[in-house]
């Protein structure tokens, strides 16, 4: 699929693509990704992509000229039909929080997108309101760009596309997966049995696949009940919490959220 970006930083880019598992995804082909450095859409004699803010206030607005420039150009490079336009993406504190949910149906939907980059106090409103079809959030708090945000995006993407993970079903078994019913990981072991003085668990060692499973099951909802109670309640909505897992569940408190 493929992704443009624009960006004031596309060397952020580079090493993502470079390292770790995800690396596949774009040596294979499997995400094209395209870098667009904005200064290179900069207009006037001074060539700039910001300015002050009217109505004053600290920091600088990224300008809607330079931006429409460089989202006109792409869409020119894409070449895709009205009606099969991949979305406009704005990343931003006020969007919608990015979540599995979203990320996997994007990576099995297969379209591309084109993602923008904030920086400063953020763009033009003007040009959201013109051009973006939606605005995602990385979460309740504020980064210096959201070069960050689409880096981490497109690294959850990348590790759902066939290939790209070495175990085929490794990410059926991470956190909010429906195969987990959208719980949180159990708790990972691996060698020594002992290291300093703890033992791992006796159901993992048992070689019981029976035994495994259920193991990881109850530390699945126990981890989920104590720190995410809210996935708790979208399990027991879709009626995956059997009854009793219920009385498992009224033992265990959650902590307090921060
Ligand atoms: N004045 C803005 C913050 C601007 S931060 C506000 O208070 O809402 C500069 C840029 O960083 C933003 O335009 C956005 O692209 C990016 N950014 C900051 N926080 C983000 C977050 N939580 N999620 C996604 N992008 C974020």
């Amino acid at each position: 699929m493929r992704i443009d970006v624009i960006t004031l930083f596309p060397d952020l880019f580079e090493p993502f693509q470079r390292q770790g598992v995800v690396r596949r995804a774009y040596d294979s082909g499997a995400i094209e990704l395209r870098l667009w450095q904005l200064r290179d859409f900069a207009t006037g004699n001074y060539r700039r992509i910001d300015d002050r803010p009217f109505g004053g206030g600290p920091g600088m607005v990224m300008a809607a000229q330079p931006l429409t420039d460089a989202l006109t150009a792409i869409k020119a490079d894409r070449a895709e039909p009205e009606g099969q336009r991949a979305p406009v993406v704005v990343f931003s504190p006020q969007g919608e929080s990015i979540t599995h949910r979203q990320v996997s149906g994007f990576a099995s939907a297969n379209q591309g997108a084109i993602l923008i980059c904030g920086r400063y106090e953020g763009i033009d409103q003007r040009f959201i309101d013109r051009h973006v079809d939606q605005q995602w959030s990385l979460g309740d708090f504020v980064l210096s760009g959201g070069e960050i945000a689409a880096i981490a995006w497109l690294d959850a993407v990348a590790r759902l596309l066939p290939g790209v993970l070495g175990d085929a079903d490794s990410h059926g078994q991470d956190s909010f997966n429906p195969s987990l019913d959208g719980l949180l990981d159990c708790p990972h072991y691996t060698r020594p049995e002992v290291w300093e003085g703890v033992r791992v668990p006796e159901a993992l060692l048992s070689g019981n696949h029976a035994a495994i499973a259920a193991y990881r099951r109850h530390e699945s909802l126990v981890v989920t009940a104590r720190s995410r109670p809210d996935l708790i309640e979208a399990a027991r909505r879709s009626g995956s919490i059997s009854p009793a897992e219920e009385g498992l569940l009224a033992t265990v408190k959650s902590r307090p959220q921060t």
